[in-house]
């Protein structure tokens, strides 16, 4: 499909995507809508940033427009579920936009987070698309403020998240009210055991559609990581803010304490930067969002949930002032640049703590990040707590599924995580390597060698090198069933 007049869309959804500017379906496009528009189940797995939300809104609203019925009061004709406020609100965004000319379409929103009376009145004389997130539905449910045996389509969206923040049972519960008459579309970027589990309980013969976002999005993306010292990395952060010619920078914390201090930090120094995470209200991370979106702010600073589906086109860096102790949020971080077919920027610190998370994250994308020496070879002394890890046998960080947060916290608030040890001596077999440089790193623990680099990049006495441009064997990122 080389356009979207080929898939028998109605007019005025033809005529909002003109509008929109999309001219060519993108790879999850051209290969979900024509199985949608068909009534099939779907399993696509298709990270953001693919185009996925048009892959389902599309033939969603077709769907509606082509079999017009006035929803019963307290129902929903469509149900999306999706993780977290942000992403929910612009699915609802996209569905307004894609189907600004159908009338009448009843678009709501369910998330925590807002007062509910709101939902409760939008909800009472039915509507058509309810996009909402898995605790505030049930809630909803419990109040008798909807029903949802009238879902026609439900769509699951991000459903490895909704793992990952616990959301499982919630989503049990919810299948288990709707009808066994409807079409599910369900999506994930990954497909972990469980996930296939519940795929395979909630579809009926599904179509399987993927593209290889991860790794083309990370293929996209000029990745490098800066081997430093914990209490550098503020210096580090405004020495890439000098030297990189930037548009909007987003920096991801593993807190949001530490969200905080770097905001704190840009700002002493001249920045203008703001955070978003679980701690600030709706409306402050709606503001927020909006001012990055308009490009009013350039530097976001902002924790792996809340950040989960920031849909802003033009972010031209991704920091990771803590890489994630979850390999799978590397990707999904560094997949907020490169968005709609660009190509960006993705810089990672990696203190001595976090050499088990980069090695982990290699694995994971089987690329080896290009990687730069920034540290002065004297390693911390060992805090009391790590010596109580170490001694419980816990000198590993923490990661894997159960380690993630549950319940919708952000995961590894309390900041401990990252500090569980890591301290790995001699595990990765690179000691006594030497750096970069062609020096010895004058550190048990050499710095890793990177010896896939392309072409590199000098920023401020830093080198940075541009990914390698050979294709990769199996770069694809999906996680083992
Ligand atoms: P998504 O993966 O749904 O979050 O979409 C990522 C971004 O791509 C959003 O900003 C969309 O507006 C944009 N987009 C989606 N489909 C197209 C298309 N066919 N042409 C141009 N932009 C698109």
């Amino acid at each position: 499909m080389t356009s979207f007049n080929d898939f028998g869309l109605a007019e005025p959804i033809l005529r909002a995507l003109a509008e929109e500017k999309y001219e060519t379906p993108t790879p999850i496009q051209a290969q979900t809508i024509p199985i949608a528009l068909s009534g099939r189940d779907i399993i696509g797995i298709a990270q953001t940033g693919t185009g996925k939300t048009a892959s389902f809104a599309l033939p969603i609203l077709n769907h509606l427009f082509t079999k017009r019925m006035r929803p019963e009061r307290k129902s929903c004709r469509v149900l999306v579920l999706s993780p977290t406020r942000e992403l929910s609100g612009q699915i609802a965004d996209s569905f307004r936009a894609y189907g600004r000319h159908m009338r009448p379409l009843a678009i709501e929103l369910a998330i925590g987070g807002v007062p509910i009376n709101r939902q409760i009145r939008g909800l009472n004389h039915g509507v058509e698309v309810l996009v909402a997130t898995p605790g505030r539905l049930l809630d909803l449910v419990a109040q008798r403020a909807i029903t949802l045996h009238q879902v026609e389509v439900l769509v699951l969206d991000e459903a490895d998240r909704m793992l990952d923040m616990g959301f499982i049972n919630d989503i049990r519960k919810v299948v288990a009210m709707l009808s066994k008459q409807r079409q599910t579309l369900f999506f994930s970027a990954t497909m972990p055991g469980e996930i296939t589990k519940l795929a395979d309980q909630m579809l009926i013969d599904p179509a399987r559609v993927a593209v290889t976002p991860q790794s083309s999005t990370v293929e996209r993306i000029a990745q490098s990581v800066i081997l430093t010292e914990k209490a550098s990395k503020p210096a580090l952060l405004l020495e890439v803010l000098k030297t990189e010619t930037t548009d909007r920078v987003l920096v991801f914390t593993r807190t949001k304490h530490g969200a905080d201090k770097v905001v704190r930090h840009l700002q002493k120094s001249g920045y203008g930067a703001e955070a978003i995470h679980g701690n600030k209200s709706q409306n402050q991370r709606e503001r927020v969002l909006a001012q990055f979106r308009t490009g009013s702010l350039r530097i976001l600073i902002a924790t792996d949930i809340a950040a989960r589906g920031i849909d802003v086109d033009g972010v031209s860096h991704v920091v990771n002032f803590d890489l994630p102790n979850i390999p799978e949020s590397y990707v999904h971080r560094i997949g907020r640049t490169a968005r709609a077919g660009r190509d960006g920027v993705a810089i990672s610190f990696c203190d001595y703590e976090e050499n088990a998370y980069l090695r982990d994250i290699e694995r994971m994308i089987r690329i080896k990040i290009p990687a730069t020496d920034r540290r002065t070879g004297v390693r911390p002394a060992p805090r009391p707590a790590e010596h109580h890890h170490a001694a419980n046998g816990q000198n590993r960080p923490h990661r894997g599924r159960q380690q993630r947060g549950h319940g919708g916290n952000e995961g590894g608030q309390n900041g401990k995580q990252a500090n569980h040890g890591g301290r790995n001596n001699g595990a990765n077999g690179h000691q006594g390597r030497p750096n970069r440089n062609g020096k010895p790193s004058g550190h048990p623990q050499a710095p890793r060698v990177d010896t896939s680099a392309g072409e590199p990049k000098a920023i401020g006495g830093v080198t940075f090198l541009q990914r390698p441009n050979e294709p990769r064997r199996n770069a694809g990122t999906r996680a083992p069933r």
